[in-house]
């Protein structure tokens, strides 16, 4: 080490002295360049990354998430205003001070959807009666298409927006949480069960794309129903592992996208507390054993509480902050970031379910609010002194 920091300085050392301006541009500005490169690849340029402040929570939201439109949200089977309550339930507890305490994502552009998705499918959603289709509100097909935009898809371009924010925001603070995205049922080319961006594809590939070191993802989906639009999009990726827990009974029932899934557990309809819980502990557990992700993407939905006339399975309030606590916990030990996104789970209850599970996470020390350094202690290192 010592001969090689002599053969380097020395010659500096003489050209420096020789001639400033020279010892500037071969050794000076080479090296303000590498820094600069250093910081670029530690905060990666790009429009949706937007930079955190260090006092506050790797929480994103928007006011716009949540969907009014004409009194038609009241003609679906969803609290379309969840996202606002779930935000609202956690500054009444005081974990959130201020607006500005979390992050307000930008929406995801046509542009940075087609990383993703085709132009024939995002064509598509310029007919309200394909909107009509992917949201379950048959009446939406009567609406002009420009209201369709502004009061449904902008609201779901901003949770996409936000999911893969938190991904990033994961990355250098060790965990995040979208209070919405969860976009499951979607895929490159079709929407379905209210999902009409693929928000969980989106946040993985730009991981993949613009963080330097990034390779390896997990989906965790936790949700009530089978995940088959991430499963689709990411068939026969040996980088992504896919663990998917169930209710085979209810829709998708999508034969063809159960191959995508690496660790597959099927539920009855009405399972229990117990019997839900000492799965999800087993099977996140087997999957770290099995798999080492740079970060864990968790669909956290709320369909599998009791009384969700979706999700028909039978969890109760306390079961479901157990599981988000089960699986924070894991992604702790293995040191893993870890985002969170809401998913589905619309009863009017939810949003008090979700806000009390943040809180415990928060409780429990899970998710403190500021993590620095697990980015650099997670992902490799590249050193050139070997
Ligand atoms: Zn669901």
């Amino acid at each position: 080490m010592f001969s090689r920091l002599t053969a380097i300085a020395a010659p500096t050392l003489l050209v420096y002295k020789r001639n400033r301006w020279r010892a500037f541009f071969l050794v000076i500005l080479p090296s303000r360049l590498h820094k600069m490169a250093e910081a670029s690849r530690k905060s990666p340029e790009f429009r949706l990354y937007l930079k955190l402040k260090p006092e506050q929570w790797p929480i994103v939201y928007h006011p716009t998430y949540n969907i009014g439109f004409l009194g038609l949200e009241k003609l679906h089977p969803f609290d379309s205003k969840k996202w606002g309550n779930v935000f609202r339930h956690l500054q009444a507890s005081e974990m959130l001070k201020s607006d500005s305490d979390t992050i307000e994502p930008l929406e995801a552009s046509d542009e940075e959807l087609l990383s993703v998705h085709t132009e024939r499918y995002l064509g598509s959603l310029r007919w309200s009666i394909n909107v009509a289709k992917v949201t379950e509100v048959p009446l939406v097909a009567l609406i002009p298409n420009f209201l369709v935009q502004r009061r449904v898809l902008k609201p779901l371009r901003l949770q996409t927006g936000g999911t893969i924010l938190a991904a990033k925001l994961a990355l250098e603070r060790g965990w995040a949480i979208n209070i919405g995205g969860g976009f499951h049922h979607c895929h490159s080319d079709q929407g379905g069960g209210f999902c009409a961006y693929a928000d969980i594809t989106l946040a993985i590939k730009f991981a993949f794309n613009k963080c330097d070191g990034v390779e390896r993802a997990m989906i965790i989906d936790l949700d009530a129903h089978q995940g088959n639009g991430h499963e689709r999009d990411f068939m026969g990726n040996s980088n992504v592992y896919i663990l998917d827990v169930y209710n085979s009974g209810i829709y998708p029932m999508d034969i063809h996208a159960k191959k995508a899934i690496t660790r597959k557990v099927e539920l009855r309809h009405g399972t229990k507390d117990d019997e839900y819980l000492q799965k999800v502990e087993h099977h996140v557990e087997e999957a770290l054993n099995e798999f080492n992700p740079h970060f864990i993407v968790f669909n956290a939905g709320t369909d599998i509480l009791e009384g969700d006339p979706l999700g028909n399975l039978s969890i109760t309030a306390s079961g479901i902050i157990k599981r988000d606590e089960i699986v924070f916990q894991a992604a702790c030990d293995h040191n893993i970031p870890i985002i969170m996104v809401t998913s589905g789970g619309y009863q009017q209850c939810t949003a008090q379910v979700i806000a009390n599970s943040i809180l415990n996470l928060n409780k429990k020390g899970l998710i403190p609010r500021s993590q620095p350094g697990i980015t650099e202690v997670r992902l490799p290192i590249v050193t050139s002194d070997k």
